[in-house]
């Protein structure tokens, strides 16, 4: 594949941009891999890639029902941080934050990785406590984050009305070096990755079985027939429950619509990332100009792709207490997408059990920052076949066992 450089961006100039080649392959299946990914999403293509990469396992499959990144990894508002309470969430997001600083270089591919940094305002003397609490854990967790006064929050977001009619700011927990990528982008450049690499990425293949043989995974069936493998990664977020029953088990796992809207371009009025916890709603600028703004989760089970009205009047008449600009644009168009949340609202990377067979699950609102970090932690745990340190804390057992890993603070509101 060829390098993207200043250098081809002026060779393919001057002969009309005829010689770029496609950016991934579009393979037919083989009979057998060493080992399959069902789901090319972010998480799904970042493990393929780990295993390349850092375990030297290349003969894999990424199937993909849809198109590539065509799940939440497509339809998230992109915030990426690592300011989480618990030691083993800070360890995995800010492995994939730090990631997220290079991936660009790594994988060739403009992921327009932005560390704008993120400001979660706090409103009510609760959150206040509940953040100077979680800059106290970072510092400790080795996480560069501060608890800041309501004059830095306007001098760093000067469009923020700080006395609110029901909730003033207070405060917030600020993370510099946070910020927000172009999500197709990440997904599209760890699929050309993968595809270097000698991957096959197949999109349009739907797991519909997964065939066992004395309690090994042996293989999967899909709408393009039977493909055996060793080794087979559950990477589907919304849909981790349906494919845990195809393959004999049960997960702790709700599935529930979760949205988020862009309102028309406009130019530039903000350039940090604000998420405003308690009247629940976040806000940032994308590089076009649209506010994007995230919404909530359904209070109903569902796999469901799409926005309600109700949510979208609960959320901007939300933001509009804090932003009181956004009053006066339109909306331009909503969407939704289905995540995956446990009760601790923490991630699963685990051993199943069905032996050969590993999920990575449960990111819920959050997971589109933890990409790479989750994709390094899942291929270690498949090309090993137990945990790396990563992954250890984040097992199913840890349900039988009560080793809940509590992130409702950080990541219970949607993000
Ligand atoms: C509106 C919204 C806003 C969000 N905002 C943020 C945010 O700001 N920051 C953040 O960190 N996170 C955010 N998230 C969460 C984040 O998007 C997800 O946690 C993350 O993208 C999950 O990635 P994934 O690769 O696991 O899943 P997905 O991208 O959903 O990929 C799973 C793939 O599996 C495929 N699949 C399912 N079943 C099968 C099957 N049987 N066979 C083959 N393929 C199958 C699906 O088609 C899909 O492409 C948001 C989510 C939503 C919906």
């Amino acid at each position: 594949m060829k390098r993207y450089s200043a250098f081809a961006i002026a060779r393919e100039a001057l002969r009309d941009h005829t010689g770029w080649g496609r950016a991934w392959g579009n393979p037919e299946p083989r009979r057998r891999y060493d080992a399959i990914i069902v789901g090319a999403g972010g998480h799904g293509l970042a493990t393929a890639y780990y295993l390349g990469r850092n375990h030297g396992i290349r003969n894999v499959a990424i199937l993909e029902k849809g198109w590539l990144g065509g799940g939440n990894t497509g339809r998230n508002t992109t915030i990426i941080r690592s300011n989480y309470l618990q030691d083993p969430s800070a360890a995995i997001y800010e492995k994939a934050r730090s990631l997220y600083e290079t991936l660009s270089q790594e994988l060739n591919y403009n992921i327009m990785y932005s560390p704008r940094g993120v400001m979660m305002l706090a409103q009510t003397e609760h959150e206040v406590r509940g953040y100077r609490r979680t800059a106290q854990a970072n510092a400790l967790q080795g996480v560069d984050t501060e608890f800041i006064g309501p004059e830095r929050v306007k001098a760093l977001c000067p469009i923020i009305r700080l006395e609110g009619p029901r909730y003033p700011v207070l405060g917030a927990l600020w993370q510099p070096r946070a910020g927000t990528a172009r999500h197709d982008a990440v997904a599209w450049g760890y699929a050309r990755a993968c595809s270097e690499m000698g991957m096959h990425v197949i999109q349009k293949c739907e797991v519909t079985g997964i065939r066992r043989e004395g309690g090994r995974v042996a293989g999967v069936d899909t709408t393009r027939g039977p493909i055996d493998c060793d080794k087979l990664g559950i990477v589907v977020a919304g849909h981790s429950g349906r494919l845990a029953e195809m393959a004999g088990f049960r997960l702790p796992i709700e599935s529930v619509a979760l949205q988020a809207l862009v309102s028309e371009p406009i130019k530039p009025a903000m350039d940090v990332v604000v998420m405003a916890n308690t009247v629940h709603g976040y806000l940032s600028q994308s590089d076009k100009g649209e506010m994007v703004i995230g919404g909530g989760a359904d209070g109903f089970n569902n796999y469901t792709q799409r926005g309600s009205f109700h949510h979208v009047e609960e959320t901007v008449r939300a933001l509009v207490e804090t932003f009181p600009m956004l009053s006066r644009l339109k909306m331009l168009r909503w969407w939704g997408g289905i995540v995956d949340m446990t009760g601790d609202r923490s991630p699963i990377i685990s051993k199943t059990p069905l032996e050969g067979c590993f999920i990575n699950c449960g990111w819920g609102t959050g997971g589109f920052k933890a990409i790479p970090g989750s994709g390094w932690a899942m291929a270690e745990t498949m090309a090993k076949g137990e945990p790396g340190p990563l992954a250890a804390a984040f097992s199913l057992d840890r349900f039988r066992e009560g080793r809940f890993i509590d992130e409702s603070v950080a990541a219970g509101v949607a993000h």
